[in-house]
């Protein structure tokens, strides 16, 4: 599986970003910087990732298809 690259700085420091109400696995996986919290309200056209080191967030395009 390949990592995800942000796009703007080029590091793989990149986390998944989760969206819905977070339950209580998911706010601590977020608490240990293992996911970012999207939010409850969706576009159609979020971010998937979010960058750590520059704040920079981007969508993966799919590549299973
Ligand atoms: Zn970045």
């Amino acid at each position: 599986m390949k990592k995800p690259i942000c796009p703007n700085c080029g590091t793989d420091k990149v986390l998944p970003i989760v969206y819905g109400y977070p339950g209580p696995d998911l706010a601590a996986m977020a608490r240990r910087g293992e996911v970012v919290l999207g939010g409850c309200v969706i576009t159609g056209n979020d971010p998937t990732h979010a960058c750590q080191k520059c704040g920079h967030r981007f969508k993966l395009p799919k590549d299973n298809g």
